[in-house]
């Protein structure tokens, strides 16, 4: 058995779709986030450096050049001659229409470029920008909506300066999914002052308002972010490897089987990363949570009817 029998993962729903393996490649195009430039906040979330998730090697230049850098490594790693363009690092829809435009455009005319995944906040995505992409939809290409919510407890949101709150993630998923488009949400384990309770109960009511898509992963703590203080000064106990996949694999069951994985762990690099020490590698991590799956009898969507009881009864 593999992870892809178990759970619905990006992969396993992107070859089905195409035929053939697509990868995504990740997109540095210079944009900023509006909780540090001043348009929601400053400083960011607790829990934020972005170069702990900046791919190596990738200095902010033009799209073109990336795409064809991640091109050439993924071609001779896997043979995939198909890709999303990734635009991760900040907030990608964070600024004037024509930017945008311009740098999706750019994407999309890439050689074996077949859609966009656009990582950004829910407050950040009005009107023009959510008709953008759906147009780019309609145009056949692949489009996801990446929105990061990781909490569904407002305490929790403000806790970690998110700067938004559960209603504003509730207001763009609704106009997102009314359009057609394709929503992930990005969901974070062990936050501050969170238990896995949290963790099923964020799961729920992001399930219960509709998504397409779920990215899942431990709270790491890495160099230089508030959440390092804390962490250094003892207040904050990063999560086990075992309760993060437990609480994992509750979800994983909890969540309807058409609903698509992209991602269920996150690593960080030496020396960003501090805690937990497990963090650093994807591979054990996936294992441990296909053993778990496994030991379980359970699987993707194999919890539903129990939480249906809870929804119908709790
Ligand atoms: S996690 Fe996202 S929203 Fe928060 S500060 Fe970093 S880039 Fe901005």
């Amino acid at each position: 058995m593999a992870l892809t029998d178990y759970i619905n993962t990006m992969g396993r729903h992107l070859r089905a779709r195409h035929g053939e393996r697509v990868h995504k490649l990740c997109v540095s195009a210079g944009f900023v986030c509006p909780n540090m430039d001043g348009s929601k906040g400053r400083g960011g979330c607790t829990f934020c450096n972005n170069a702990s998730f900046a791919p190596q090697g990738q200095d902010g230049g033009e799209v073109a050049r990336q795409l064809a850098a991640g091109r050439a490594v993924i071609a001779k790693r896997t043979g995939a001659r198909r890709y999303l363009a990734y635009f991760q690092a900040y907030t990608n829809t964070h600024a004037e229409l024509s930017r945008l435009r311009a740098l999706y455009d750019e994407a999309l005319a890439q050689p074996g470029v077949v859609g966009l995944s656009i990582g950004t906040r829910p407050d950040c995505v009005p009107e023009p920008v959510l008709d953008l992409l759906a147009d780019y939809r309609d145009r056949g290409h692949d489009v996801w909506l990446e929105l990061g919510l990781q909490s569904a407890f407002d305490e929790t949101l403000a806790r970690v300066n998110r700067c938004h709150d559960f209603a504003e993630y509730h207001d763009a998923v609704t106009r997102a999914r009314r359009r057609g488009l394709s929503v992930c949400t990005h969901l974070i384990a062990g936050l501050p002052g969170e238990t896995d309770w949290h963790a099923r109960e964020t799961l729920t009511r992001v399930l219960d308002l509709g998504t397409d898509g779920l990215k899942l992963h431990p709270l790491h703590v890495v160099r230089g972010t508030q959440l390092a203080k804390d962490w250094q000064r003892g207040g904050y106990r990063p999560w086990t490897m075992q309760e993060y996949v437990a609480t994992a694999a509750d979800l994983i069951a909890m969540t309807p089987p058409a609903v698509v994985y992209h991602r269920l762990t996150a690593t960080a690099r030496e020396p960003l990363l501090l805690a937990p020490a497990w963090c650093a590698g994807k591979w054990q991590v996936l294992n441990a949570i296909e053993r778990e799956l496994a030991r379980r009898g359970a699987r993707q969507g194999s919890r539903l009817s129990q939480v249906n009881k809870v929804a119908v009864f709790g």
